[in-house]
């Protein structure tokens, strides 16, 4: 596991990034998610990078306000009442090859994913054609289907918690049916890298075809 450590932001920095961060109010989350209801976010911020990530948390920490990850919205029901305090969309969408293995960012969408890893001939992740969501929200639920999860693909994430990036293992993420460890211990899926096979593109693509 190999950390790293952030830099604590002080207050008036926080209360500074409230406002350059982009962070908007009272923003209506129906649209976020897959079932299109509940109410406003307090605080609603769309993160483009990891860094984006981690300050939008930190503020929110050093401004003692509560704070919620938003993946692609497809297993959330958010209540009239809407959330009081910072809702943080995850819309980092980096995403590259090396050898048979893909590194990509937590935002990416899976059938973005499915897409990529076809276009370099890489294959093993068909199962999850059809599955709506980002790769944080498949590796936090550990998504699946057809017998398959998605943590079985896992091969690392970097993680961040408490103020340092963390690396973990596919052992240290402890997949389990539907979860994996970051459900009872926090943490803040940042980028993971997933073991695929060689493919061809053609093969794939029947294979998606007959799931969807
Ligand atoms: C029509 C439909 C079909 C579906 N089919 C399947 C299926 O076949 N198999 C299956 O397993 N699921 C299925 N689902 C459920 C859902 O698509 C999955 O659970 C999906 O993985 C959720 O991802 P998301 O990005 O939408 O997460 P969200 O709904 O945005 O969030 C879900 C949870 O993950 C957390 N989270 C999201 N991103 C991160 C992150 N970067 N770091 C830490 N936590 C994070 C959120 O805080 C939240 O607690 C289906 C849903 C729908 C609507």
């Amino acid at each position: 596991m190999e950390i790293r450590n952030f830099k604590y932001i002080p207050m008036k920095i926080a209360l500074k990034n409230l406002m350059t961060l982009k962070i908007q109010e009272n923003i209506p989350l129906a649209p976020y998610t897959t079932f299109k209801i509940g109410g406003p976010a307090k605080y609603f911020f769309i993160a483009q990078t990891r860094e984006d990530i981690i300050n939008a948390i930190e503020t929110a920490q050093e401004l003692k306000l509560p704070y919620y990850i938003l993946g692609g919205g497809s297993n959330l029901l958010v209540s009239d009442n809407g959330y009081d305090g910072l809702v943080i969309k995850v819309a980092t969408a980096g995403c590259c090859q090396k050898e048979n293995m893909l590194l990509c960012e937590a935002g990416l969408s899976l059938s973005q994913l499915i897409m990529n890893a076809q276009k370099v001939g890489l294959g093993g992740m068909e199962f999850m054609a059809g599955i709506p969501g980002t790769v944080g929200g498949a590796v936090y639920g550990n998504a699946g289907a057809w017998g398959r999860e998605f943590g079985e693909l896992v091969q690392e994430a970097d993680i961040y918690k408490e103020g340092q990036i963390k690396k973990l293992s596919q052992a240290d993420l402890g997949f389990v049916y539907r979860g994996c460890a970051l459900k009872k211990s926090g943490g803040v899926i940042l980028n993971i890298a997933i073991m695929l096979i060689k493919r061809r593109a053609q093969d794939i693509q029947k294979e998606v075809v007959e799931i969807i």
